[in-house]
């Protein structure tokens, strides 16, 4: 495989698409190796027709806002590939989306999807629409007109969309209402459904609880724990929600939270019961760091990340390259001893490599934070069979699940000194398994 030709032609063709370049030159140069023992997937020119989406929709979305204004937003939806099941990922809703972001989630998102043992193609979508600050009633006539167009395009053995970003259960429950009605048909094609219509229990923790099993699994490796650990979370949504629960149960203590405008230090450790106070505020105003900051005696520390903490572990919750490399100097120096990103490419390529430089274990979104879009999976089963499971049944299948990816990355990113690269074994893992699809389905 010749990267730079190939990186070379993506620039040419796709100029200032810095995300989606980047998250390609991280999977083609982990996976280099492997690819070249295998001359078939040269000749099939598997790298060359990877990287590239299936197909694109950009459409317009127009909508009315409360003062009766007509506004403008833009709708996409990415289906990159579908060579071991209908396309599946989420949907963003943030002002800063644009098709360089999708096309770096949506690539990511094949082969995180192919860890999970599950039969789910990669795609991502999303709007440049923001939620924030909108009423309940213009969120959901944005979602109505967003779906309008979209219905064409998914199906429940072609593409299911679900939340990211910006896209929680209110969002999903809009898009899917609407789905539902011009479709005329109730096969959940969404999830990250409601209880109510077709919803798969844990499924809004999911994404948190599988990180944490997957964290704790790299730790267990040698020999250690998340029990007694500090951790530093970023963000402020669901994923950070469901981290620092299940984090807090393994006995863990999580010292920061964070928003675009600073972190939340808490000494104490951020608590489940001060989560439910968190819960109950956000429910009913937007600025809830003073609050929390009055009642429990942490600090706000504005403009700045909560990577300058002395942790032991640090889990970015919050969007992609938000650990930089100053931050990953600062982080290592303080002793941290494990980064398990579930954000999607929560830290910069230069971040990670003083990470592998320093044997600090490192795991990669896709492998950690997978557990979101397993359980997505799990929803997509009970949605065809009719039925719905336990939460304790849902759990265990996602604690096998993250299992099994950790299992996987270990056997394709263990290096010579012992060293767990868990980033080269996540892509060799993902990439052998959807390489082999495209090879045996022919040019198509
Ligand atoms: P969310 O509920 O919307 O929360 C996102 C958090 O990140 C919020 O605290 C938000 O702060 C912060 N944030 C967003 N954009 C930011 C920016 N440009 N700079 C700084 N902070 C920013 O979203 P989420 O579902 O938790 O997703 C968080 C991350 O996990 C994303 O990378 C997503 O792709 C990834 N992920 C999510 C799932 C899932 O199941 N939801 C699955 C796999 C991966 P404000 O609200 O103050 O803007």
């Amino acid at each position: 495989m010749n990267i730079e030709k190939i990186m070379q032609s993506l620039e040419v063709k796709h100029p200032g698409e810095k995300e989606y370049l980047q998250a390609v030159n991280e999977v083609l140069m982990t996976i280099e190796e492997v690819y070249n023992q295998h001359p078939e997937f040269e000749k099939a020119k598997i790298a060359e027709r990877l990287v590239e989406p299936d197909r694109i929709f950009t459409f317009k979305v127009p909508w009315v806002d409360d003062r009766g204004e007509v506004q403008l937003n833009l709708g996409y939806r990415i289906q990159f590939n579908n060579a071991i099941g209908p396309y599946k990922g989420g949907l963003r809703f943030h002002p800063s989306v644009n098709i360089s972001i999708l096309k770096f989630l949506g690539f990511e998102q094949i082969f995180k999807n192919a860890l999970t043992t599950l039969p789910m193609g990669g795609a991502k979508g999303g709007s440049d629409f923001n939620p924030k600050g909108k009423s309940d009633a213009e969120v959901m006539r944005f979602c109505q007109a967003y779906m309008i167009e979209l219905w064409r395009y998914i199906g429940p053995e072609t593409d299911v969309p679900a939340g990211d970003i910006g896209v929680g259960g209110r969002e999903i429950g809009y898009l899917y209402g609407m789905y539902r009605k011009l479709a005329r048909e109730n096969t959940g094609v969404l999830t990250g459904k409601s209880l109510e219509f077709g919803g798969s229990l844990i499924r809004p923790e999911a994404t948190g609880f599988g990180g944490l099993y997957f964290v704790n699994q790299m730790l267990e490796t040698s020999g250690d724990s998340i029990s007694g650990k500090t951790i530093a979370v970023s963000g402020f949504g669901n994923v950070a929600w469901g981290a620092i629960t299940k984090a807090t149960q393994m006995g863990a203590k999580v010292v920061t939270i964070s928003g675009p405008d600073g972190y939340i230090y808490d000494e104490n450790g951020i608590s489940a019961e001060k989560i439910d106070y968190l819960l109950d505020l956000r429910a009913t105003c937007n600025d809830i760091v003073s609050p929390y900051a009055e009642k429990f005696g942490a600090v706000f520390i504005p403009n700045r990340r909560p990577w300058e903490v002395k942790v032991d572990i640090a889990l970015p919750c919050a969007t992609q390259n938000e650990l930089d490399e100053m931050d990953a100097k600062l982080l290592i120096s303080n002793g941290l001893i494990c980064v398990g990103e579930i954000s999607n490419m929560g830290c910069t390529p230069e971040a990670i490599e003083l990470f592998l430089e320093n044997k600090i274990m490192y795991g990669p979104g896709k492998a950690v934070n997978a557990g979101g879009v397993a359980t997505s999976g799990l929803e997509m089963t009970q949605n065809a069979m009719h039925i719905s499971w336990t939460a304790a049944e849902v759990d265990a299948k996602l604690h096998q699940i993250m299992s099994e990816i950790h299992t996987q990355c270990v056997k394709y990113g263990r290096e010579k000194d012992g060293y767990v690269n868990y980033m080269k074994g996540a892509n060799v893992a993902g990439f052998l398994k959807v390489a082999k699809a495209m090879l045996a389905q022919g040019i198509i």
